[in-house]
């Protein structure tokens, strides 16, 4: 089917959307089980980066709006909390459920607002449904300790708690995975929630909160608020009622909001950007390398925190990595993700445009070799169309900044104590992917790599049961996993005295 034909479906369908269940676009804020428009007038408009059109918009909520939104989260605690926690689970696992049942209205939504491909937003909230469904079983393992005492007549240990009121702030690249990760663990331990989704990507989040309120999950305990991104988060950081801060988006931002955090002194997790080295051994066959390096570079048009930022390849297979790279990436298609085939959808905005050509001519006018790369076949002004960049070095903006963008880098290295050098000459910490069969190699880099996640010989490194976090100016905590869970509970210890002695404690 054509853009233009799906673009009309759309256009004469009476929710805008076209969707099998026209109750998923919702265009206001979800507040203590309600609907909410804004009290001041003002909105945001939301756009399809494919094609410009004007989607829809959604509210800003005023101030004494947030703070009725916090009192309710806060109020809601209190019973939530309470829930046995195979019971929580339950409300969860029916979200998830229903997440799965809406699939393909989720993906289109997604992908709409967003514009990654269809297929890829299908893949995404799989991802993200499963989240809910790993933390609906884990909440149930929140053990705390026995202590050996060595207080006479007294039994010590540790009960893990939850935290409170968790205010969750997510950016526009993962729409509904980003929210997710965070809000399964945080409920599952016994918060409740207050979602700011990022403002080019909020109905993912509403039809979340829709779903979630199908799903029997009271009000107070998942909320979405939409308003202005630095107002919000200001009156969230600033807030004592609310005890978690988790925030997904830029380190710059990242850094911003901690700070912003130490008055009220919350318990702060922060992913943030990533800059990922992706290094290739002298032992790999260059075919397979280049296509594991193209998959590592261009999902989601490379607008991912995870994408391969720098590549590395050994001096010996430089030339013949290159030829296949450039093979590859000239086969990968780029539209609109509405359409089946395409591989690339477009960036989010022009900005985004405008800063992928700024590093593409820097590295050019610093002596990188322009091997591919032609703006003039962009299907519209959102699109970039991938570029392979050879020789790239630390000066240039393509090896220090998340390029955010189908920009491949390649740079060659010749022994391994180089590569590591080079790997970690970044402030990111994110995640580094490593390509070779040579145990030794594989040990070396691993074990010399600054990043809180490798990945060997695979490209798929992230689900429900992994520690997913950095280091260094990557961020601060981890989500998925047990760890995940951690993020959202308090240990009390708990002295138990005045026991006769020799009861064992
Ligand atoms: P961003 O500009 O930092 O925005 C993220 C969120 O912060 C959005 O909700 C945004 O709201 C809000 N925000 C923006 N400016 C703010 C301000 N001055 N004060 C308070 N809040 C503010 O990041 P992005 O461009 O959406 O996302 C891309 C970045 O996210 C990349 O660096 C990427 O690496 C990172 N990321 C990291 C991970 C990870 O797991 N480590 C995963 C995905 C993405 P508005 O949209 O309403 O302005």
């Amino acid at each position: 089917m054509s853009v233009q034909s799906l673009t009309r479906q759309w256009a004469s369908a009476s929710d805008g959307m076209a969707l099998e269940d026209p109750r998923l676009f919702r265009q206001l804020a979800y507040v203590d089980g309600c609907w909410v428009h804004g009290e001041g007038g003002r909105e945001e408009a939301v756009f399809d980066p494919a094609t410009g059109e004007r989607l829809g918009q959604v509210p800003w909520l005023e101030s004494h709006q947030i703070d009725a939104a916090i009192a309710s989260a806060d109020k809601a605690q209190r019973a939530w909390r309470l829930l046995r926690a195979d019971e929580r689970g339950e409300l969860l696992d029916t979200w998830y459920r229903l997440i799965r049942e809406h699939k393909e209205d989720l993906a289109m939504l997604m992908t709409r607002e967003q514009g990654k491909t269809l297929a890829d937003a299908r893949g995404e909230v799989e991802y993200g449904a499963s989240f809910i469904h790993w933390f609906a079983e884990e909440g149930s393992r929140a053990y705390g300790e026995t202590i050996p005492s060595h207080i006479p007549g007294a039994a010590l240990g540790t009960l893990r708690e939850p935290i409170g009121v968790a205010a969750l702030i997510t950016p526009w690249n993962f729409p509904l995975a980003m929210i997710t990760r965070k809000a399964a663990a945080a409920l599952a331990a016994g918060c409740t929630v207050l979602v700011k989704p990022a403002g080019e990507t909020p109905f993912s989040a509403l039809a979340l909160a829709e779903l979630a309120e199908r799903a029997g999950i009271p009000a107070g305990v998942f909320s979405v608020i939409t308003g202005e991104a630095a107002e919000v988060s200001k009156q969230l950081c600033d807030d004592s009622r609310v005890a978690a801060l988790s925030f997904t988006g830029s380190t710059r931002v990242g850094r911003l909001l901690l700070s912003q955090c130490a008055n009220s002194v919350k318990r702060v997790s922060l992913e943030l950007g990533g800059n990922a080295p992706f290094i290739v051994g002298p032992d790999m066959d260059p075919e397979e390398a280049a296509r594991a390096a193209v998959d590592a570079k261009f999902q989601t048009s490379g607008q991912d925190c995870l994408a391969a930022n720098r590549i590395l390849v050994h001096d010996s297979l430089y030339e013949d990595f290159l030829t296949h790279f450039v093979r590859l990436m000239k086969k990968l298609k780029v539209g609109n993700g509405l359409v089946s085939g395409i591989d690339l959808g477009p960036l989010i905005h022009r900005d985004a445009v405008a800063k992928a050509q700024t590093i593409v001519d820097d590295a050019v006018e610093q002596g990188a070799r322009l091997i591919y790369g032609d703006q003039s076949m962009a299907p519209g002004p959102n699109f970039f169309m991938p570029v392979l960049l050879a020789d790239v070095t630390p000066s240039m903006r393509a090896w220090h900044e998340e390029t955010f963008s189908p920009v491949a880098g390649v740079t060659a290295w010749h022994d391994e104590d180089e590569v590591i050098a080079m790997a970690n000459d970044t402030e990111y910490g994110l995640a580094a992917y490593v390509y070779t069969h040579d145990i030794r190699r594989i040990w070396q880099l691993m074990r010399g790599l600054r990043f809180g996640m490798v990945s060997v010989n695979s490209v798929k490194m992230t689900g429900a049961p992994i520690p997913f976090g950095g280091v260094k100016q990557s961020g601060l905590g981890r989500e998925g996993g047990r760890q995940g869970l951690e993020e959202y509970m308090d240990i009390k210890y708990y002295c138990l005295g005045g026991l006769p002695s020799a009861s064992g404690s």
